[in-house]
């Protein structure tokens, strides 16, 4: 894989590239000593102007590079990235590795670790942008899996994710789908990939022919901008016209990136056109490097795929999504105003971001009605509440796992 053997990994590899002011290359330098970071040449050439210098005023271009202002301003978001994301250690199944994830009842997920390029918006950073993280990869990680696999019957979906399950090579995933499709009970064999995008010509002819050989049932494509239907994105994309794969599109929605009606449609729109169905619209994760950089109001996202309702086909529509404990939650589409009596919510416990469960009551207090009257005025619905605690904006839902606190972002309305 060429553009691997060759991604900028470094300042120096960059810089052989593109152009750089001072101001980001003591950014990247800085970054580089905890976080990785890397671009293929493909993405590079798609983010560097014809003239060689590179705009990161441009919110899309930004989205790959470290924030460049000091440590000190900063330095809650780079902490944040130690956290895990909801990626709960009950979940991580198999004794002796940390890859395996069963999620729900049914499915198991090969989380192999690196990517080729590094988004700042990751919200696996603690195996893709994260150099001091608890999930490394050991050798035997697969085995191990296996056999775990091979005793546990109820599971009957196998997700390859990652970081990107692209990065390993067509021998070794040949082996791979051949140990998955010799377990009897596994159903239908899922892989999420953002190569199409950081390097389409990874698509090669020998995987294409193993989607098909294995019957790989689905790929979720990840896709943030228009702009990345470059011809060889689409050509890679319908490289997979023959396999029947279904083909699912999964976009993080990002302020100033693609939170706005005319790219998303543009986006989604495109989407259908190369066979990528709607498939998931996600809300940024509270742990990731650009998380403040990039998070938009939730009710952001909800006003824009309200707009698009009549707009799009069904077909086209992605679900909007928040990656929570146990699972991702559907954000409605509804936002009304709501009087919650205290006396019903008195005993219920929410989990907070730290992790820890508190009293629902003391996250609704910025809503309590003054005066003794009990009720909390909040605007959502019943199960998903938009309030502020601490004057933060945050959203409190009930998930898989009961009450949880996302953050939100100020929103205008
Ligand atoms: S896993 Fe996806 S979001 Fe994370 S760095 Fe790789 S391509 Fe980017």
């Amino acid at each position: 894989m060429w553009q691997i053997r060759h991604r900028a990994g470094s300042l120096a590899a960059l810089g052989s590239y593109v152009e750089l002011p001072p101001d980001i290359s003591e950014g990247i330098a800085r970054h580089g000593d905890e976080y990785q970071f890397s671009l293929t040449p493909y993405l590079l050439k798609t983010l560097v102007n014809s003239d060689g210098t590179i705009d990161l005023d441009d919110p899309f271009t930004y989205l790959f590079f470290p924030p460049f202002e000091p440590f000190n301003v900063r330095a809650d978001v780079y902490e944040a990235t130690k956290k895990i994301n909801w990626e709960m250690e009950s979940e991580i199944c198999v004794p002796g590795s940390q890859l395996w994830q069963w999620k729900y009842t049914d499915r198991i997920c090969y989380r192999s670790k690196g990517c080729m390029s590094i988004c700042t918006y990751c919200f696996q950073a603690h195996r893709t942008v994260d150099r001091n993280t608890i999930r490394t990869a050991v050798k035997g990680d697969w085995e191990l899996g296996m056999d775990w696999l091979r005793e546990h019957p109820q599971i009957r979906e196998f997700l390859f994710s990652g970081g990107d399950p692209l990065m390993q090579t067509d021998d070794r995933l040949e082996e791979m789908l051949a140990d998955v499709r010799s377990i009897p009970h596994i159903e239908t064999i899922r892989f999420n990939s953002a190569f199409f995008m950081h390097s389409p010509m990874r698509i090669t002819p020998r995987l294409v022919e193993l989607f098909k050989r294995y019957n790989v049932t689905e790929i979720g494509v990840h896709v943030v901008h228009p702009r990345q239907f470059t011809e060889e994105a689409i050509e890679s994309i319908h490289r997979l016209d023959e396999t029947g794969v279904l083909r699912l599109v999964q976009i993080p929605l990002m302020r100033g990136v693609n939170d706005n009606l005319e790219t998303l449609k543009k986006l989604l729109e495109i989407s259908e056109q190369h066979k990528l169905k709607g498939y998931y619209l996600t809300h940024g994760m509270p742990w990731t490097i650009s998380a403040d950089r990039f998070r938009t109001p939730v009710h952001t996202g909800v006003k824009l795929l309200s707009a698009l309702k009549r707009h799009l086909s069904n077909v086209a529509f992605p679900e909007y999504v928040i990656v929570a404990r146990g699972g991702k939650m559907q954000v409605p589409l509804e936002r009304s105003t709501l009087y919650i009596n205290r006396e019903d919510i008195e005993n219920a416990l929410v989990w907070t971001l730290e992790d820890t469960q508190i009293q629902l009551t003391t996250v609704l207090q910025d809503a309590l009605v003054p005066g003794d009257s009990g009720f909390y005025k909040v605007q959502g619905t019943p199960e998903f509440i938009y309030t502020t605690y601490k004057e933060i904006p945050i959203v409190v839902f009930k998930g898989w796992k009961g009450w949880e606190v996302y953050m939100d972002d100020l929103d205008s309305d």
